[in-house]
């Protein structure tokens, strides 16, 4: 938030009683419900599935629905995370940079989020302090409650109005007992009290352990878990059961006894082979009408509205288990060991196997000690390759071997990001005769610098906060394989984040030299798409497509590339463009 916008809150807020609440001027009570989500037991329960799934659940019935994730680390946002540790950095249209869980609400929800769609400890504190240096808490000591709860209620009450939701989903990050995130537990009993009776659910994940050993359901754990979360005064009203195995009745009495909550309300949600079939798990499970009996928003349901969304994803998820092929994409990147690191891409390629009938296999490729001389082998088994966004140097001459591989043997190759700058170095290098070009972020000196820093961003350098991040719209250039993929549009929109790009004094000898920039930023000559025309499928972004991948809208470039891996195995397949167009383009046209 800038500081006229922080001012703005903090002008537009009532904080007259003793409790220091703020409340947004305007702001309904009633109007929005909270359902609140937290973990118990340990952290990467799959929280962030759960509520994308009942949220779904809740927006099929035609309710509206948006989602807030409540982080409890104290950076501003997660673009100076190491997605080793913790998983993609997701970018939202807006550009903020945030928590892989957005992406999993976006795609389940199909739905464009922003920054008032993320929080962190860092960006309540930063808010509070800027308060408090302003004189807005008229002499009072500025205090973790009612101050700071009080911060975590006005980002929820602001969303609530800004986004006109029925319900706000607030997940919490982190497990019940962690410190960093329990002032945002008692803000949530607070709301709860505040808001009063049926207007918060409070939704409690916890972990049922199957010790092979004993070879049954033990419970313990998670009531322990649960009695923690009472002891901050929250009573949980449904209880999810993480576990392998479907959770025996036995295990849920045996929790639901121990924490007031009717065995009703307590779900098993087991391990599923796809997400994309937790929907209709949770819907069987009859959970949806115990929130919406909890909320008291039954009247707000459109059940027509709800019959025509469940036939649409029931369309895509009876295709889930209808695989006809199989192929295999090799990723080369460094954080090959951790596989949150490249979720948007494993989701953006299940989308197009989904909608291909075709399973697609995902072999990792560690690049570090990758040659032209020993690439043919690293690449014997694979139908297409990507190569994904990255920084730093590690590994980049290995992925440069990979492009050239690609380029020569006429294997599908995807560059994304760091993957299109590989594309025009090699390219640069092994067609243009330009030895040893680069990028200056892998050699500042390097004599032929075909990728360098963005001229606009060169100025604010060092000083920080200096990505090109976010939505930006690409041009494409008529009767290109881009403008085609595209169904044929002019301008397209893609996320972006980077420092680097092609530097504009090298394009027209590239492009002399046979590479194709199909896509461009408008009125700028920032390149953002290049193809090889005579090549199966040759094409590289400097934009993360993977980001703006859904299961029912699947992403075209992805769509591409399974298509052209499978056309490579299975010659007797359709052509690409037309099978990218029947699935991608077809629909949007005809409805
Ligand atoms: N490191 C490159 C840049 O900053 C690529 C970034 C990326 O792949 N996200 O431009």
């Amino acid at each position: 938030m800038k500081n006229s916008e922080l001012l703005a809150s903090v002008r537009d807020v009532s904080t007259e009683n003793e409790f220091f609440s703020p409340i947004p001027k305007g702001y309904r009570k009633g109007k929005t419900r909270y359902i609140i989500v937290l973990g118990t037991v340990m952290s990467g329960l799959g929280k962030g599935i759960f509520s994308s799934c009942l949220a779904k659940l809740m927006q099929d019935k035609g309710l509206k629905v948006t989602p807030i994730k409540l982080e409890g680390y104290l950076n501003i946002d997660s673009g100076t995370l190491n997605p080793f540790r913790h998983g993609e950095v997701f970018v939202l249209d807006d550009g903020m940079e945030c928590d892989m869980d957005l992406g999993t609400y976006e795609r389940m929800l199909d739905q464009n989020l922003s920054g008032a769609n993320f929080a962190t400890s860092g960006q309540i504190f930063k808010s509070v302090l800027f308060k408090e240096r302003h004189g807005d808490y008229l002499g009072r000591d500025v205090q973790m409650i009612p101050h700071v709860t009080g911060e975590v209620k006005l980002k929820l009450r602001q969303l609530a109005m800004d986004s006109d939701a029925d319900i706000v989903f607030v997940e919490i990050g982190g497990t019940v007992g962690d410190l960093e995130n329990a002032y945002y537990i008692e803000a949530m009993r607070e709301l709860a009290y505040e808001e009063g009776p049926n207007s918060c659910c409070f939704v409690a994940l916890t972990y049922i352990l199957e010790p092979k050993t004993l070879g049954e359901q033990k419970s313990k754990a998670a009531q322990l878990g649960i009695k923690q979360l009472m002891q901050t005064g929250i009573q949980p009203d449904i209880i999810a059961c993480r576990a392998s195995n479907p959770v025996g009745e036995t295990a849920r009495q045996k929790i639901s006894v121990y924490s007031n909550v009717p065995l009703q309300r307590v779900f098993s949600m087991h391990d599923s082979e796809s997400i994309y079939m937790i929907p209709s798990a949770l819907r069987e499970s009859g959970i949806d009408f115990e929130v919406l009996k909890l909320l008291k928003i039954e009247d707000r349901t459109d059940l027509r509205k709800e019959r025509r969304a469940w036939a649409k994803w029931s369309d895509f998820t009876d295709r889930i288990y209808t695989e006809n092929c199989k192929v295999t994409i090799g990723i080369t990147g460094k954080y090959t060991s951790v596989r949150d690191s490249y979720a948007s891409i494993i989701n953006a390629l299940e989308h197009a196997g989904i909608w291909l009938g075709c399973k697609v296999n995902i072999k990792w490729i560690d690049t570090t000690n990758i040659t032209d001389q020993n690439i043919a082998e690293h690449l014997k088994d694979v139908d297409g390759i990507i190569v994904p966004g990255g920084f730093g140097t590690r590994g980049t001459e290995g992925k440069i071997s990979c492009v050239r591989y690609a380029r020569e043997n006429n294997l599908p190759y995807l560059g994304l990001c760091l993957g299109f700058q590989m594309a025009v170095i090699e390219f640069a290098r092994n067609v243009c005769g330009l030895k040893n070009a680069n990028s200056t972020e892998i050699v500042p000196d390097t004599p032929y610098p075909v990728i360098d820093i963005l001229p606009e961003q060169k100025q604010i350098e060092g000083l920080g906060g200096n990505m090109r991040l976010g939505g930006k719209d690409i041009e494409l250039k008529p009767d290109t394989l881009a403008h085609k993929l595209f169904g044929e549009q002019d301008i397209v929109r893609l996320r972006f984040r980077h420092r680097y790009e092609v530097d504009p004094k090298y394009i027209d000898r590239l492009e002399e030299a046979g590479l194709v920039f199909s896509g461009k930023a408008p009125n700028q000559p920032i390149m953002q798409i290049l193809e090889l025309p005579d090549h199966p499928f040759f094409m590289g972004t400097q934009s993360h497509p993977c980001l703006t991948s859904r299961p029912l809208r699947p992403q075209p470039m992805f769509v591409g590339l399974v298509a052209s891996a499978i056309k490579k195995t299975h010659p007797e397949n359709p052509d690409v463009l037309e099978t990218v167009n029947k699935i991608c383009h077809h629909a949007a046209k005809t409805t």
